[in-house]
């Protein structure tokens, strides 16, 4: 896990600030990412990154601290950000809470920063506090289309456009707060490629440590009430999180080689192939290569060795999911092989599809997944034929009528079978439901933009 937000030269460390890093890197922090407010802040936090390996630092000056941002301080930051280990410009914003600095003054400083941001390409770290439109106003017009809205504080509505801006969300210690109802929606709802996580130590500590000092090491409370807010697992929230912010930041490794295999909660998916059938506008497909914090951008497809092996036990999962960033039953045969292999040793196997299984191969294939499947999704995502047209845009004419027919079949030859739908424009949910109970299955319906 990475820490994007710790001030971690600040005093409070001052009589044992080796041993909260040493504690950090024990519990599993791969990185911490030291944030300066101020010029002395700016230095701390560099000083740092120079003397440790995986932390890092940001330059840069708080809001707050506005009304001393001078030619000179802009020069200073100017020279930290030539060595690699700076790896963003913050944290700066707006804070009207406060009001520190006048706020004409803190407008024209943040802008200033972002332009030299945009300048160097450095991602941004923004701070604000009750300047809501003037913050999104600020940051569209300064152009700079990365960096992250640190200690998100702010509603629904601002989540969805700082992520429109390109931003990410980052989640600290207040989620895990009883009253914090609000913040625990944004949590819940981000899509997973905005979602980041921090402390901000040495404040606002998570719960149960609320009132002490913060630290890095107790981002790990805040990432199990963000996982259990959204139904996920730590690991989930570990790999998502650390992913982002290598992304982002430019540091560590990041695999660029796409997973045959790969665990979400405690399920395993297989990514058999990446092509597809279908051509659906919300396809995670489309926007990027990672879901869940794993890469699934194949440079070829697996063969059936390959994924044995790569599923290892079967019985150490839940189930084994046929899934993957393309439709599975293009290849029906790996998949026969694959799932009657973990059949054999115990497991179980799910198929997610989107249907046209009958229409690839001609046949009706459903009589030959019999005994080898334990379980079938398989996309609906729409009502009628037009509006799965419109979503889904298939490569066969009859394609829905055909989807819905493999829905019938599947149930006849498989113990269980539901069809699932995306909350997309233009879906009534109704009508999925009334086809789902004439076909005596069940109905799951998904949120757009979650996936896995
Ligand atoms: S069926 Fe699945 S993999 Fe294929 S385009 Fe639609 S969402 Fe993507
Ligand atoms: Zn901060």
């Amino acid at each position: 896990m990475i820490d994007t937000h710790c001030h971690l030269e600040m005093s409070q460390f001052d009589s044992d600030r080796e041993a909260v890093i040493k504690r950090a890197f024990e519990n599993g922090l791969e990185a911490l990412i030291a944030i300066g407010s101020d010029l002395k802040g700016c230095e701390g936090a560099f000083n740092l990154a120079e003397k440790y390996s995986n932390i890092y630092a940001v330059i840069g000056i708080h809001p707050h601290d506005a009304k001393d941002f001078n030619d000179e301080v802009l020069s200073q930051i100017e020279t930290w950000t030539n060595s690699k280990k700076v790896v963003a410009i913050g944290e700066i914003g707006l804070d009207y809470h406060y009001d520190h600095s006048p706020r004409k003054v803190q407008q024209e400083v943040f802008a200033k920063q972002l332009a030299y941001a945009k300048k160097c390409g450095l991602p941004v770290v923004v701070h604000s506090r009750e300047a809501k439109e003037d913050t999104l106003k600020i940051l569209e017009e300064s152009g700079v289309k990365k960096g992250i809205m640190h200690c998100f504080s702010g509603d629904m509505d601002m989540a969805q456009k700082t992520m429109a801006l390109g931003f990410h969300i980052s989640i600290a210690g207040p989620v895990t707060f009883k009253k914090a109802l609000a913040l625990k929606e944004v949590a819940r709802s981000v899509p997973d490629d905005y979602l980041l996580i921090e402390t901000d130590a040495p404040y606002l500590a998570p719960e149960p440590m609320r009132g002490k000092r913060n630290e890095p090491a107790f981002v790990a409370h805040t990432a199990r009430c963000i996982a259990a807010l959204r139904g996920v697992t730590f690991g989930d929230i570990d790999r998502i999180t650390t992913i982002n912010a290598k992304r982002l930041f430019g540091i560590g490794n990041v695999n660029t080689g796409g997973e045959i295999a790969y665990k979400i909660r405690n399920s395993l998916y297989l990514n058999v192939t990446n092509r597809c059938t279908s051509k659906c506008i919300f396809c995670v497909r489309f926007q990027g290569d990672f879901v869940k914090g794993h890469n699934l951008r194949l440079e070829k497809e697996p063969t059936e060795d390959e994924l044995t092996n790569a599923i290892g036990d079967p019985l150490a999962y839940a189930e084994v999911v046929f899934c993957g960033y393309g439709e599975p039953l293009l290849r029906l045969d790996t998949v026969k092989t694959v799932a009657a292999w973990v059949k054999e040793k115990g497991g179980k196997v799910r198929i997610n599809t989107n249907g046209h299984g009958n229409l690839i191969h001609k046949k009706n294939i459903l009589p030959e997944l019999k005994g080898i499947v334990d379980s079938m999704s398989i996309s609906l995502d729409a009502h009628d034929a037009e509006t799965y047209d419109r979503l889904c845009n298939p490569l066969f004419d009859n394609a829905f009528e055909e989807v819905v027919n493999f829905i019938r079949e599947a149930k006849r030859y498989l113990p269980d079978v539901q069809a699932t739908i995306v909350t997309a424009e233009g879906v009534d949910v109704g009508k999925c439901r009334e086809i789902a109970d004439s076909l005596g299955v069940k109905l799951r319906i998904r949120e757009l933009d979650i996936v896995g």
